[in-house]
């Protein structure tokens, strides 16, 4: 079984139930909902299919509202443009003066002409389509073509290296993190973070709708957010390294140097990590991934990130299952043979009793690869146990046995982490031990004279003390 997660986005090719049903099966751990595009009524739609299907027990699937953003883009034309290379353009940000000719763009950033330097290269249409800035005046700035290209209508445009001055959560964000408390999601992945007051922003907003629970996820996608990695990734649940934007708002040769220091610094917060796009983007077309696509796979879990993403592959591919069941057997592929070390993390954030626990799991995860034993268990109401034992990448499977169903959904985004329900979770902590225990032989998982690890609490003088046992299952 697989340790590193896989998060699908959800389209038209995988919006129903049968097909939901065989992401999961595939080994789907996570579904996506990309709200650039996504309409309420769809996505309300298949939030009730998902929760039909987990609480059926057909699937365990948890969900992901990725943001919009505070985003910019060009205007409406009245018909698409043929730019050619060399071409001078002017870009206008006031609506009332833009003449919308073949030789004008609308850009709905107001600050765009303070805000851009002579020799600034604006990229649009994500990255097909480069200009330079050559002039600017009170009205407009004036650009020249450095490629040629068709644009048509509300194309995005990124500014790189701009410091932009852009809310963090924009009208429409806040509108669509309602919707995600309303519909019971999971996870919210926060586009274009610039710092960690975006974040607290978010915390804030969900903690007024007292929907704490829901994991925030900050998506690292331009240089402002790369500069201030280390207090976003602090302020976060989790990070994605959304290298689809990333890649037009750095130098590209760039991303693959961001991506390892987004991963060793997410593990060193001991928070989990994405990596996303193009992971297995000529699957959209094709049965057969290519040689760089298997590669990059495999470079993903060697860096050990906790899940990787797939994007337009399973949402409008043509074969978006046999994509999942590519990535899962490249991810198997690259972890059989992989020692993970148990690297330690920072205690910042952490009350004592959890720094005990921390080094208690990691204790525990070291000694069930010297006992050899067939499992390691823990018990989490929050799911916080588990998050320290992924972040020491275990190199043996932990199942982690809860009474919420929320942490359930949390944990699937973590590292090795089996996440279980306890439907008869009870105070006594060592009943809870034996229940868990017949519910893995139920399962097949363990059986007699299996070795596992247990990290649980006992209780004594009526206090919760942090134990690890080794048993021998009878
Ligand atoms: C990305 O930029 O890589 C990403 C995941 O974000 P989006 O799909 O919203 O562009």
């Amino acid at each position: 079984m697989k340790k590193t997660k896989i998060i699908a986005t959800v389209g038209p090719v995988t919006e129903s139930e049968e097909q939901l049903i065989a992401l999961y099966k595939a080994w789907v751990n996570i579904i996506r909902f990309n709200f650039s595009h996504a309409n309420y009524e769809v996505a309300r739609a298949i939030m009730g299919r998902i929760r039909k299907l987990n609480s059926e027990g057909k699937t365990n699937l948890s969900t992901l509202l990725d943001t919009k953003g505070p985003e910019i883009r060009t205007g409406d034309l009245k018909s698409k443009i043929q730019f050619e290379k060399g071409d001078v353009i002017k870009i206008y940000t006031d609506i009332s003066k833009f003449s919308n000719d073949s030789m004008s763009l609308f850009c709905d950033y107001i600050s765009l002409v303070e805000d851009v330097n002579i020799g600034q290269i604006i990229r649009i249409d994500s990255g097909l389509f480069d200009v330079e800035v050559v002039e600017k005046t009170s009205d407009y700035i004036r650009v020249i073509a450095l490629n040629s290209c068709l644009i048509g209508s509300r194309r995005h445009v990124n500014l790189p290296g701009v410091k932009l001055r852009l809310p963090g959560i924009t009208g429409q964000d806040k509108k669509d993190v309602l919707f995600s408390i309303e519909e019971g999601y999971d996870f919210i992945a926060m586009s274009f973070v610039r710092n960690c007051s975006n974040v607290e922003e978010l915390r804030n907003l969900l903690s007024e709708h007292n929907a704490s629970h829901i994991k925030i996820i900050s998506k690292i996608e331009n240089q402002e957010g790369i500069e201030n990695l280390d207090e976003i990734i602090e302020a976060s649940d989790g990070v994605m390294v959304a290298r689809g934007d990333l890649g037009i708002e750095v130098p590209i040769e760039k991303l693959p140097v961001y991506q390892l220091e987004i991963v060793k610094k997410s593990m060193t917060q001991g928070k989990f990590v994405i990596v996303a796009t193009h992971l297995l983007e000529t699957m959209i077309e094709n049965p057969f991934p290519t040689r760089a696509e298997v590669s990059d796979i495999f470079n993903c879990v060697r860096q050990c990130t906790d899940c990787t993403m797939l994007s337009g592959e399973t949402t409008i591919g043509k074969y978006p299952i046999k994509t999942v069941e590519m990535m899962t057997a490249v991810i198997n592929e690259a972890e059989a043979n992989m020692i993970y070390e148990h690297k330690d993390f920072s205690d910042e954030g952490l009350c004592t009793r959890d720094i005990e626990k921390k080094h208690l799991i990691k204790n525990a995860l070291i000694t069930s690869e010297s006992i050899n034993a067939r499992v390691v268990l823990i018990f989490t109401k929050s799911g916080r146990l588990a998050r320290f034992a992924a972040a020491f990448r275990p190199n043996k499977d932990v199942y982690a046995f809860t009474m919420n169903e929320s942490s359930v959904r949390y944990m699937n985004a973590l590292f090795g982490i089996r996440p279980m329900l306890l439907g008869n979770w009870t105070p006594n902590l060592g009943e809870n031990l034996d229940n868990a225990i017949a519910l893995l032989k139920e399962k097949n998982i363990l059986s007699v004279g299996d070795r596992v690890i247990a990290v649980n609490d006992i209780q004594k003088e009526g206090k919760e003390i942090p134990v690890m046992e080794i048993i021998t299952i009878e």
